[in-house]
């Protein structure tokens, strides 16, 4: 079958021919993938910027964490049905740690990301712990299926960063988390969500259909004076972070009330410039948010099932697996939002 892996550190991905995936053992079982997306880290790891050495003794390795399909083959001890649509949650713990017996999963030392360290999502098949899937409800198909892991990653920078009903949000970063975010602190009752990019019209427009109107391009002016243009000189009561950029950070914290919260959820290629005795004097909170937990996953679709068209103008190309190296480009040079590729 077809997959797209990284083979080894350095620039670039390969498109290769590989075995199916071997039958499932007890508690596995393998999933046929229809849709799986392009996610930013994706392309930072087809890049090999700085930040993704950690995956280096795992390769070679089959990309692709954002994904949905259906059950084609059942092991041993899962009690799931073959042909039942689901999710797949990327994370797995290896239930023998220390970490894992005492019960806290999140700290597992021997944790694998399917679609980083273990192989992912962009092949026809894969073979995955029955313990991963997320049954997917009638209301969702797998397009919006393979959305639900972005949206779980901005969910809980959401709720990281406390946000609640009626406060001014300021979201940096126009792509897909930035998109999620913006949703879910709406979903959370934020009164106004401004979203910051920089020279970014595909995404701008992906935001418009979103309904996310208040949009700052800082390639026009320096984010403060747009913001406390639209805000009438009120600093913002959270802001959210998914540029990737360190310097976007100390320009957020420069919009940001006295105390308030800003949750960093995007992966820094380099060190963050902060002047302290400020940071001090306003008591900025800066918070993190990575990965995500498994009961968000089950907010977050039911939180999509209640409108599913809602998120779908999020997804801007649709390509066939065999085309994902042209759809990592279209991604990488920002001509794209999200792209779907269609195994
Ligand atoms: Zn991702
Ligand atoms: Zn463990």
């Amino acid at each position: 079958m077809h997959a797209i892996r990284k083979l080894r550190p350095g620039f670039g991905l390969d498109s290769v021919d590989v075995p199916e995936p071997d039958t499932p053992g007890p508690g596995e079982v393998l999933v046929r993938v229809e849709n799986v997306g392009v996610c930013g880290s994706d392309v930072h790891i087809y890049e090999w910027t700085d930040g993704y050495d950690f995956m280096a003794p795992h390769l070679p390795a089959t990309l692709g964490h954002e994904f949905a399909g259906h059950v084609s083959a059942a092991g041993p001890n899962t009690e799931i049905a073959e042909g039942t649509r689901v999710a797949v949650v990327p994370t797995v713990f290896c239930g023998a740690c220390a970490s894992c017996r005492a019960g806290t999963p999140q700290t597992c030392t021997n944790r694998r990301a399917i679609g980083l360290t273990r192989d992912g999502g962009f092949a026809r098949s894969v073979r995955v712990p029955a313990r991963n899937l997320l049954r997917l409800p009638d209301a969702i198909d797998t397009e919006l299926g393979a959305l639900i892991e972005p949206l779980s990653v901005a969910a809980d920078a959401v709720l990281v960063g406390d946000v609640t009903i009626g406060d001014t949000v300021l979201v940096l970063g126009p792509g897909t988390i930035g998109q999620g975010i913006a949703l879910m602190a709406r979903a959370a009752g934020a009164g106004r969500v401004i979203v910051a990019g920089r020279a970014d019209g595909p995404r701008f427009d992906v935001l418009r259909k979103l309904g996310l109107t208040e949009i700052v391009d800082v390639g026009e002016a320096p984010l403060a004076e747009q913001v406390m243009a639209l805000t009438g000189g009120a600093p913002v009561d959270v802001v959210l972070e998914a540029t990737g950029h360190p310097p976007s950070i100390t320009e957020g914290l420069g919009v940001l009330k006295k105390g308030g919260v800003l949750v960093v959820a995007g992966i820094h290629p380099g060190p963050l410039t902060l002047p302290l005795t400020v940071f001090v004097r306003n008591r900025h909170q800066l918070r993190a948010s990575h990965s995500t937990e498994r009961r968000t996953w089950d907010r977050v679709v039911s939180l999509m099932a209640r409108d599913p068209e809602s998120f779908r103008p999020m997804i801007t190309h649709r390509l066939p697996l065999e085309r994902g190296i042209e759809g990592f480009e279209l991604a990488r040079q920002r001509v794209a939002s999200k792209v779907m590729l269609q195994p």
